[in-house]
Parts: structure tokens; sequence; C-alpha cells
């Protein structure tokens, strides 16, 4: 892992309970230092929050990540929308098409953005 603040959120946010931040630094792959430079930032970007939280005796904070306006981006596959946004079926989600084809879309277009750095720089 990179240890990135983009990083950081993310798996933070991948926790509804959080993560203790005496267990982020050694998931990302960082010093304890460098952690807690990741954590200010995203403290003061107010897309997490610390609670105190004591574990064997020993403080540390739990971080967990606030819920901000949806992203509309999480919406898209490439250039197609979700399907399920103007839709007046009965749902089945288990055995809808038009979802399957949006989430293959949505795994090719991942798959392309995922290649294309290593493509533009000649690698
Ligand atoms: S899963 Fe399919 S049927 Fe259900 S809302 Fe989405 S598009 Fe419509």
């Amino acid at each position: 892992m990179s240890g990135t603040d983009e990083d950081a959120f993310r798996i933070i946010a991948s926790s509804p309970e959080g993560v203790l931040q005496s267990e982020l630094w050694k998931i990302l792959g960082v010093d304890s230092r460098k952690c807690s430079r990741i954590v200010k930032k995203l403290l003061d970007s107010n897309r997490v929050e610390r609670v105190e939280y004591r574990q064997e005796g020993i403080k540390t904070f739990r971080l967990i990540a606030r819920k901000g306006p949806a992203d509309p981006y999480c919406l898209l596959a490439g250039d197609e929308l979700i399907p399920c946004i103007a839709c007046d079926e009965d749902c089945t989600i288990e055995s809808c098409n038009d979802l399957l084809d949006w989430m293959y879309q949505l795994a090719i277009s991942d798959a392309e953005e995922s290649s294309s750095p290593s493509e533009k720089s000649g690698e």
C-alpha cells in the first residue's frame, strides 16, 4: 500500500465501526508519524472523525469516516448511468440483465482506467 490520504480514507471508510489509529499505520505500511500527518489532513478536511478509545488501558483513537454527499461518479460505469435511476420495472436484482450489463461495463471501465497510466507513460 502506498500510504496516501486516499488510501487511508478508503481503509477507514471500509469499516462502519472505523479503524484504530494504532492499526492504521501498520495497514498503510507507513510509520506512525506519517500516519499522524495523514490523519490530521483527513480531520482538517472533515472527512473523518476521531473518537478516543482505550485498548488494554492504552489510549488510542478510533477513526470513523464521515458520511458525505453521494459521489455521482459512483453511479457511472464509464459514461453509462446505472439503470436503476430511471427504472420502473418490478425489481429482481439477482436476475436483472440491465444491471448485469452495467456491472460488466463498470468492470471494463475500471480495468481501462487502471491500465491507462502505464500506457501513457509508455511502460
Ligand atoms: S436492478 Fe434492474 S430491475 Fe432493479 S431497479 Fe435496477 S435496473 Fe431496475
